[in-house]
């Protein structure tokens, strides 16, 4: 802790610092040195989850280039050792494009902690952003064969065009991600007080109510989530609590286990319609 500045010492008198003020200090103190104590541990525990999650690729790594010098000096025939290196290189190649997205969020949520980002706010088409994601994940959901519906509407809102896109391309990734059959659909509503929700719906393995607040934890992945697929880091909630708090617009989610998830991103509108 540091030591009390002069002036600290001067002003604490005890007619113009009485003892409840005094107190009340020491008390502001002692919570602040506790919450930075809580942001430390965090940040440990952030780094400690990142290098392992890290480290089971890697791993891989090393294990599949073991097995091609294995192969390669093997006295087999050119044609089954060609086959052999070939499968091994799809299995390196299978791990280094999950590190390079880990590396990738992790960049991403370093640069979103920097205090660098800049939020532009302006007049944004919800029709004109709809249809750049829909661009983005149709071709997803028709490779998993899932329905992607989105909803034609002119509504205007203010806010930052890249930092919503990337919020709502993380809800859309795991709509389609944990969603074995039925729909995707982007749309929107009206919210209180004259706000918009924009909404990703899906008809996927839903979510336990338990679970609800703890999802937009960093690395936090659930057990069904881990069954249905390996894809995921547990971080892309954590972009959106990060990226919701840079727009200042709320996220609210809704779930019913087995029936689906909707999420909901409340936004200003602007005061201006669309042309139709
Ligand atoms: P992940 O990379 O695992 O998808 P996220 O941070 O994006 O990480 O999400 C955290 C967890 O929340 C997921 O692992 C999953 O268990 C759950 N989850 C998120 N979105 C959905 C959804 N649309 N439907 C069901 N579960 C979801």
């Amino acid at each position: 802790m540091l030591a009390p500045s002069p002036r600290f010492a001067l002003s604490r008198s005890p007619d113009r610092c009485p003892h409840g003020e005094s107190s009340r200090r020491i008390a502001q103190a002692q919570a602040a040195q506790r919450a930075a104590e809580e942001l430390v541990r965090i940040k440990s525990e952030f780094l400690s989850l990142a290098a392992h999650d890290l480290s089971q690729p890697l791993q891989s790594l090393e294990l599949v280039i073991d097995a091609m010098g294995q192969a390669l000096a093997a006295p087999t025939e050119g044609g089954s050792k060609l086959a052999e290196v070939s499968r091994l290189s799809g299995q390196a190649n299978a791990a280094l494009a999950r590190m390079r997205e880990l590396v990738r969020m992790l960049l991403e949520i370093a640069r979103l902690e920097s205090g660098t980002v800049r939020v532009h706010a302006e007049p944004v088409s919800v029709a004109e952003m709809f249809s750049y994601l829909e661009r983005q994940f149709a071709p997803l959901a028709r490779a998993r064969a899932l329905a992607f519906e989105t909803e034609s509407t002119d509504h205007l809102i203010v806010t930052d065009p890249t930092l919503l896109r990337g919020l709502l391309a993380n809800l859309l990734a795991n709509a389609l991600r944990y969603t074995r059959c039925g729909e995707v659909r982007l749309k929107s509503a009206p919210a209180k007080d004259g706000r918009l929700h924009l909404l990703v719906q899906d008809t996927g393995i839903g979510i336990p109510q338990s679970e609800l607040a703890r999802i937009f934890e960093d690395f936090r992945r659930l057990d069904e989530a881990e069954r249905l697929t390996s894809e995921g880091f547990g971080l892309g909630l954590g972009l959106v609590r990060r990226l919701s708090g840079l727009l200042g617009t709320p996220v609210h989610v809704e779930s019913t286990v087995g029936r689906g998830s909707t999420f909901a991103v409340e936004i200003p509108q602007a005061k201006v319609s669309c042309p139709t």
